[in-house]
């Protein structure tokens, strides 16, 4: 098996375990730091969906591969002077974590091109200098968004830090599948819950992930 069939396989098996299918959780390739040959030979294999968290390092990336039809998430932190190219060259942003950027991606998505699929991160650790907003403020920010004509509310992104214990990590997804719950009841474009990485994968769909994001497990360790 090669690395997308192994992810691929690991998909499934926690999707069964956890009694869902496998096709309600979407793969999302983060590509960030890696060689384009690697992601050209990923895209052979049949992936295209692809998530990159440097601005400038991913607009160079989507013009070498314009032809292929991919679709490119941006799931790094969002520096405001860097929303314009947010606005103009991707298909969805999962980052977005204060009303600022809601308003600049708003009003600098290009007219004539779908409403960008936006995604609110959300800070389940509670670390002050951490991107992604309280989830106190989900509700607020969801608001914005929604009033927000070029723009399109899909749902929740988090980054969990790492839990050593098992029975910890289940309950932090569990608690981000709450706040994902209450959210698709009042907004019915939400559809996606960004969640699970290599390391934490089978934790994060067994809580209820519809996206998980793996880069090193896909690509191999990032080069330097
Ligand atoms: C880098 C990154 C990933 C992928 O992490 P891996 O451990 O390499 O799978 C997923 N999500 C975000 C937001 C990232 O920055």
């Amino acid at each position: 098996m090669n690395r997308l069939e192994q992810v691929q396989a690991r998909i499934r098996s926690a999707a069964e375990g956890a009694g869902r299918s496998s096709r309600d959780v979407a793969l999302l390739a983060v590509s960030k730091k890696q060689p384009l040959e690697r992601i050209v030979a990923l895209i052979a294999a049949g992936q295209r969906r692809f998530g990159e968290n440097y601005v400038d390092e991913a607009l160079g990336k989507m013009a070498r591969l314009a032809d292929h039809g991919l679709e490119w998430h941006f799931i790094g932190p969002i520096q405001s002077n860097k929303t314009r190219a947010l606005a103009e060259s991707f298909d969805w942003v999962q980052s977005v974590d204060r009303a600022k950027v809601v308003r600049r991606l708003n009003d600098q998505r290009p007219a004539g091109m779908a409403p960008l699929n936006v995604l609110i991160q959300v800070d389940l650790d509670d670390e002050a200098q951490k991107a992604g907003c309280a989830p106190a403020e989900i509700e607020d920010l969801a608001a914005t968004i929604e009033a927000a004509t070029n723009l399109s509310l899909r749902g929740l992104m988090a980054i969990p830090a790492p839990r050593a214990d098992p029975a910890e990590q289940t309950a932090v997804f569990a608690r981000l599948h709450r706040l994902y719950q209450a959210l698709a009841e009042r907004y019915p474009s939400v559809d996606t819950l960004s969640a699970g990485m290599s390391a934490d994968l089978e934790a994060a769909v067994a809580a209820g992930s519809t996206m998980v994001r793996i880069g090193t497990d896909l690509f191999g360790p990032r080069p330097d």
